[in-house]
């Protein structure tokens, strides 16, 4: 179910610009021809990874104050009728106006949640608007600049508190979870409840794999785009672009990153080839799961190590490679290094995948495919915001946070806020007491309890009573 929410307020408070910046696209422009009325616009629009139907209800022609006024008023009873909350903005540097009291009234008598804007709010000229429009009656405002693109993370928490209020988000039955015994005796993968995100949209998997020079990235392309038999060139269907090659691994497509160290290299380049960050970085903007690749026969070093903190900072699925493991003699004793060496620089990623390769040979690419595809659909996971409120609560009254300055910190709920990588809101009275050490637990626990290893989740503390 698509969520719908309406923009109202009087005319030039900025509902177009907002609108047009949640949408992403000026789709204003195309209404603008004169004498064209048009009396509302919808468009999919965004915001903090959050999809919804904008309606719009700015286009009004002024043609007297009392017909504005009446067509305002159906126009806002029907966008707030349909939607499942509305934007009432303001503009904070003229102030409250009477038009403004008067639309307030009507939202105030509907049943239609209303988040309360002060748009234009950057710079000073603002602030005295801001502080009237608490008088509206329709709580705390949120003040951002559309213009300018400020605020928008408060906006953002504002439509998660608003939907995770008004239980918007339409979620499956969550399962009988009810204690943190259940929990750890592993019951929650049984049921698979939760939706699975869109990583089986047919869309192709793009995948980069990235590692020092000389660790067997070209072998391994090499190999993978040999294995399907049907694509030996591209006349055979393997396309190859500017950034990427694409090519079906068991029937699923895949997108790799084509860095020019992949392709046929002179000697010189050969030489020449460094993995700058810059490259890692371009690798990184293009793939949802890099592939890390590490040569066994060398010590992990530094170079893999900031590699791989990289690749977790920017929220993408990492997956290790051991490769030439054909050339491995103490195996492992090396893997037991490479994964102690990994718990303990990215603590804040357990459990990275690591599937032991043999590129040239092919020996365990096929683990490491499917270690490829299940990094990808964790990304996506997405979890029920009923199942994270049981499990917050369970998780907090097992090992409460302690008082700070004799005052207790209180954490009340918690959403899922995006997938890709799945990041969770939770909203707590004191967000700036909130110890580390208390935010690695919870963070330890959410990967544990609802099988998320090796992803790069976030939690974000958000205020909120
Ligand atoms: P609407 O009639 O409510 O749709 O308002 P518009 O989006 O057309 O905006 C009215 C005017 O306010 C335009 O000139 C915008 O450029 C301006 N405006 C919109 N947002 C901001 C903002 O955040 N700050 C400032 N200073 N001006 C803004
Ligand atoms: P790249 O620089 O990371 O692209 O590395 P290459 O793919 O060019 O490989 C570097 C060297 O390692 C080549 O001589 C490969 O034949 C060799 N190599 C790659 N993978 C393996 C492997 O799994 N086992 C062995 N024994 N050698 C490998």
């Amino acid at each position: 179910m698509t969520i719908k929410v309406a923009m109202v307020g009087r005319p030039n408070v900025g509902k177009s610009t907002l609108f047009n910046r949640l949408v992403g696209k000026r789709l204003a422009l195309v209404d603008d021809t004169p004498g064209v009325t048009r009396d509302r616009r919808e468009a999919m629009a965004s915001l903090g990874g959050m999809s919804f139907l904008a309606i719009d209800t700015a286009g009004l022609e002024e043609d007297g104050d009392t017909k504005l006024s009446a067509r305002m008023r159906a126009q806002t009873d029907l966008a707030i009728n349909e939607a499942d909350f509305a934007l009432f903005m303001i503009d904070a540097r003229a102030g409250v106006t009477p038009l403004d009291k008067h639309f307030a009234d009507l939202l105030r008598r509907g049943k239609t949640p209303v988040i309360l804007i002060c748009n234009k709010a950057e710079g000073r000229a603002a602030e005295a608007g801001i502080y009237e429009s608490y008088s509206l009656g329709l709580g705390e405002p949120v003040s951002i600049s559309a213009e300018h693109g400020e605020g928008l993370s408060e906006l953002i928490e504002a439509f998660d508190k608003v939907i995770f209020d008004n239980n918007l988000v339409v979620e499956e039955e969550p399962g009988e979870v009810t204690s943190k015994a259940v929990y750890i005796d592993g019951e929650i993968s049984d049921e698979e409840a939760d939706t699975e995100g869109e990583y089986d949209t047919g869309l192709p998997l793009q995948m980069a794999i990235v590692g020092r020079p000389n660790v067997g990235k070209s072998t391994l392309v090499n190999y993978l785009l040999g294995e399907d038999r049907q694509i030996t060139g591209p006349e055979a269907g393997l396309t190859r672009d500017a950034i990427g090659v694409t090519y079906f691994y068991e029937d699923r497509e895949i997108r790799m990153f084509d860095t020019a160290g992949l392709r046929r290299k002179s000697k010189v380049m050969e030489k020449l080839e460094k993995l700058s960050v810059a490259d890692t970085i371009r690798a990184l903007n293009f793939a949802e799961v890099v592939v890390l690749m590490i040569d066994a026969t060398m010590p992990f070093e530094k170079q893999d190590l900031s590699i791989a903190s990289l690749v977790v900072q920017e929220g993408r699925s990492l997956v290790i490679a051991l490769n030439k493991y054909d050339l491995m003699e103490n195996r492992q004793e090396i893997m037991k290094d490479i994964q102690e060496t990994l718990e303990h620089s990215l603590p804040q990623i357990k459990g990275i995948p690591i599937v032991p390769i043999s590129a040239l040979t092919g020996k365990g690419v096929n683990k490491l495919m499917p270690a490829v595809f299940e990094a990808y659909r964790l990304w996506n996971r997405r979890v029920s915001t009923a199942k994270l409120n049981k499990w917050l609560a369970a998780t907090v009254a097992y090992h409460p946070h302690p008082s700070v300055k004799g005052r207790r910190i209180k954490m009340r709920y918690m959403t899922q806020v995006k997938t890709r990588p799945p990041t969770f809101a939770i909203f707590c009275n004191r967000t700036a007491d909130v110890a580390r050490s208390y935010e690695r637990y919870l963070l330890n626990e959410l990967r544990w309890d609802f099988e998320l290893p090796g992803v790069p989740i976030r939690v974000l503390m958000r205020k909120g009573d």
